[in-house]
């Protein structure tokens, strides 16, 4: 399915945050089978994530570059799987030192490409692409409506009235729908800048070369998020906005997804296969949040007290967090529940778990690959957001009317009789039809949109027929994109 002319060589730049990292691939694999030429940039310990591309397309060539030393990152914790809890932003200055290799790298290279594809929090390669002259396209892993709000975030530099108020009510009247959110659920990484410090310079420059980039390859779909995708367009005053989503891997590498399974995939859908159609309900909250101790505890005895059967994945505490507060699952929970809970401690093969008939409700943390993954799915969700994007991601889900709201933020204890109550609800005969009926539409509308003739599958083409030949893309000067 190459598209004909396709051959440009282009560079992707992924973060590397897993919820980041697996879509960038997933998108590099579509760019590849389309006739791209592609190199990709990693750091040493993130260069095992690439295996399962590689070994597809060995034309892919790899660009490994030391990781930067950075005064913002303590040596030996530069790996993707050590990210430290909240350090977000000094991961991105770190990596923003990576500059000047890249741009000796690009003046050596005897044919370099004409084109940089990069994650939103590689925002500073909008300047290296100027300084190249040529064009760069960041990679964005959230929603568009997302996506609005942090742009006009960093457009307007919104602030708040009371600088000490956290839930001091911050509206958006220019977005569809004009959403409103209190402080503390805006984007961290914008909140960090408007408090100030070394690196919020280096943040707003980055941030505004997003906006000023010359395009935007969005993990979404227009039968998800028309109104949205059309006001990102108007916003940005231009509409080089591609819509590719859902992104996700060739069928033969769901198991393997982001990492291997803790435990066997198929252990698991021997497990899952005990059960009727949607009485299962699935829990995870992404590949970064892991639970204190007291979460944990009432979040087990939700689930104990609702009878429901489930499947829960939960992450096991990195270096980043305190000794003995988190993750622990409470005991004698696992045998109370045996038969009808299992507990997965690490990585679980979510998507594929996702699409097994027996999974009817997925608890989650709003990520947005996790609300794609479920929407392809066709399950509903209950939503606890918890922090970055995650409240306009649960928003798109009371939109949709696919969302059971049960908590919100990262701190929050849910109350374990209203989790039981909510949780055995979203999967009891009674209440679950409507909302699997619209979940199940949503479904057929995201392989739809990815197969061929499809929205996204027709964006696809577009991005990489405006890569290799529009001729305005060609003649046209980048330096002209410059932040101001
Ligand atoms: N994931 C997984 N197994 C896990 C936890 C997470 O496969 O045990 C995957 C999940 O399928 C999704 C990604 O990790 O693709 C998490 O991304 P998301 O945007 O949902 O949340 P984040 O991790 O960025 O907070």
């Amino acid at each position: 399915m190459a598209v004909a002319g396709a051959g440009a060589h282009i560079l992707v730049f992924p973060y590397p945050a897993q919820g980041h990292m697996i879509t960038l691939l997933d998108l590099t694999h579509q760019l590849a089978i389309r006739g791209l030429t592609i190199t990709i940039l990693v750091t040493p310990k993130n260069l095992s994530f690439l295996d399962p591309l590689l070994s597809k397309h060995p034309s892919i060539k790899p660009l490994v570059l030391p990781f930067p030393v950075s005064p913002s990152i303590p040596a030996g914790v530069e790996n993707v799987k050590d990210l430290p809890v909240g350090s977000f932003s000094a991961m991105m200055a770190a990596l923003g030192e990576l500059y000047n290799p890249m741009l000796n790298w690009f003046q050596s290279h005897p044919s370099p490409p004409v084109a940089i594809i990069s994650d939103m929090f590689l925002g500073w390669t909008h300047r290296l692409a100027c300084q190249l002259s040529i064009r760069r396209f960041v990679f964005c892993p959230s929603g568009a409506l997302a996506m609005s709000v942090i742009f006009a975030l960093w457009r307007d530099m919104r602030q708040r009235n009371d600088p000490g108020d956290d839930n001091e009510l911050i509206s958006f009247p220019e977005i569809p729908n004009s959403p409103v959110y209190p402080w503390w659920e805006l984007s961290p990484v914008y909140r960090s800048f408007v408090t100030g410090g070394p690196r919020s310079e280096f943040l707003k420059d980055a941030f505004l070369g997003n906006i000023a980039s010359w395009g935007l390859v969005i993990n979404s779909f227009s039968e998800l998020e028309r109104v949205y995708l059309d006001y990102l367009k108007e916003s940005l005053g231009h509409d080089r906005v591609w819509s590719v989503g859902p992104l996700l891997p060739p069928e033969i590498d769901r198991v393997s997804r982001g990492g291997s399974s803790s435990v066997l995939a198929s252990e698991i859908t021997s497990w899952l296969d005990k059960f009727d159609d949607q009485t299962v309900v699935y829990v995870c909250f992404g590949s970064l949040a892991v639970l204190t101790n007291k979460q944990m505890e009432e979040l087990a005895l939700g689930l104990e007290k609702s009878g429901v059967n489930f499947l829960w994945s939960s992450k096991i505490p990195t270096g980043g967090h305190v000794e003995g507060e988190y993750g622990m699952i409470p005991l004698g929970f696992q045998e109370r529940v045996a038969g009808r809970g299992l507990v997965i401690k690490g990585w679980a093969p979510q998507v594929s778990i996702l699409s097994h008939r027996a999974v009817g409700a997925f608890l989650t943390h709003c990520g947005w690959n996790s609300v794609l993954e479920s929407i392809v799915a066709g399950v509903p969700m209950l939503a606890w957001p918890m922090g970055a994007d995650q409240f306009a991601n649960a928003d798109i889900l009371d939109e949709l009317k696919v969302g059971i709201r049960v908590c919100k933020g990262a701190n929050m204890i849910p109350d374990s009789d209203e989790l039981a109550r909510l949780v055995a609800k979203a999967v009891s005969n009674e209440e679950r039809g409507e909302r699997i009926a619209r979940a199940k539409e949503l479904s057929k509308a995201a392989l739809v949109s990815t197969k061929m003739g499809g929205s996204s599958y027709k964006s696809l083409d577009g991005l990489v027929r405006h890569l290799s030949q529009d001729q305005d893309f060609l003649a046209c000067d980048p330096k002209k994109h410059i932040i101001k």
